[in-house]
């Protein structure tokens, strides 16, 4: 069908683009330009194929419907064949940022570039991270798989905005300065010294990638978290002294300037005032009431 409507087209056209003559062994009619004067009054003659013909209307119809046509005319003959479509090469797929990788020696290779000292702007974010923000860290799950130590940290900031924090092979971060940068972020580095305990000086807090045995030495050598220490066992509801560290920021209390609440319903553990109404927030967000983050007890305002 589309080849006899090129023909239709083809024929009208005759009169103004002269036809090369046709080099392909196809076999056609002998070239005889009085003929197709007839083939088109037979066309024409019948309304269902009339309809395919399309007349130009104007100069520039034509131009624009006889371009076409002649390009066809020459692909179809003068041109060597089409080059065959080259095969899709095979690429090898690039491994995620989760899967682990080795070199020929067999070592693991590390996802992005070994730092060996801190990049551009990482002085700012360290101290933003360690001295002008408490963010909430409202939920903690270990994400492991295939044998490489995985954890995923649920945190909320002052203005009750939410972050994801995954810590694994690439270290990632769902903020605006993460996702723009796709490095490091303050909250990356919230959570390696605040949660995790890496030092002030180490090189941790400033790798773009890490291994999995450094993964193991972060998530799984860490200090205990607090809600699993045995001194959360009492049930009066009594408050402790408010010393070491809040158990939903993990920071450091300052006993003289921070003001804190404590679980009256049960552990009698303190929590800084701020985190607390972040905390509450998240819970009663999620499971329409809040619980004590260390005892679980339901929360007494
Ligand atoms: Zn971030
Ligand atoms: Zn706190
Ligand atoms: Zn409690």
């Amino acid at each position: 069908m589309p080849r006899k409507k090129v023909d239709a087209v083809d024929l009208e056209q005759a009169e103004e683009v002269p036809l090369q003559p046709r080099r392909s062994g196809r076999k056609r009619k002998s070239t005889n330009y009085a003929e197709p004067k007839a083939e088109e009054a037979d066309w024409k003659a019948s309304p269902e194929k009339k309809s395919m013909i399309k007349k130009p209307k104007t100069e520039n119809d034509k131009a624009t419907i006889a371009a076409p046509v002649h390009a066809a005319i020459v692909v179809d003959d003068a041109s060597p064949p089409p080059p065959t479509r080259p095969k899709p090469k095979k690429r090898a797929r690039k491994a995620r940022d989760d899967e682990v990788e080795y070199d020929h020696h067999g070592n693991e290779i590390r996802k992005r570039e070994y730092l060996s000292y801190p990049p551009d702007k990482f002085e700012g974010k360290l101290e933003r991270a360690l001295n002008e923000t408490r963010i909430a860290v409202i939920d903690r799950e270990r994400t492991d798989s295939d044998g490489v130590p995985r954890e995923r940290f649920t945190m909320m900031g002052n203005c009750y905005k939410g972050y994801t924090v995954n810590i694994g092979l690439v270290p990632k971060c769902d903020c605006m300065d993460f996702l723009m940068r796709r490095n490091s972020c303050k909250h990356i580095i919230y959570v390696l010294y605040h949660v995790l305990n890496v030092a002030y000086d180490s090189e941790f807090l400033y790798q773009h990638a890490f291994t999995t045995d450094e993964l193991h030495r972060l998530l799984n050598e860490q200090t205990l978290a607090p809600a699993a220490a045995p001194q959360d066992l009492t049930r009066d509801g009594k408050q402790k002294e408010v010393e070491g560290e809040c158990s939903i920021c993990y920071t450091e209390f300052e006993p003289a300037k921070d003001s804190t609440v404590h679980c009256k319903s049960q552990c009698g553990n303190n929590f800084h005032s701020d985190c607390m109404k972040l905390w509450i927030r998240a819970q009663t967000n999620q499971y329409g009431k809040a619980t004590c983050p260390m005892c679980r007890a339901i929360w007494v305002h």
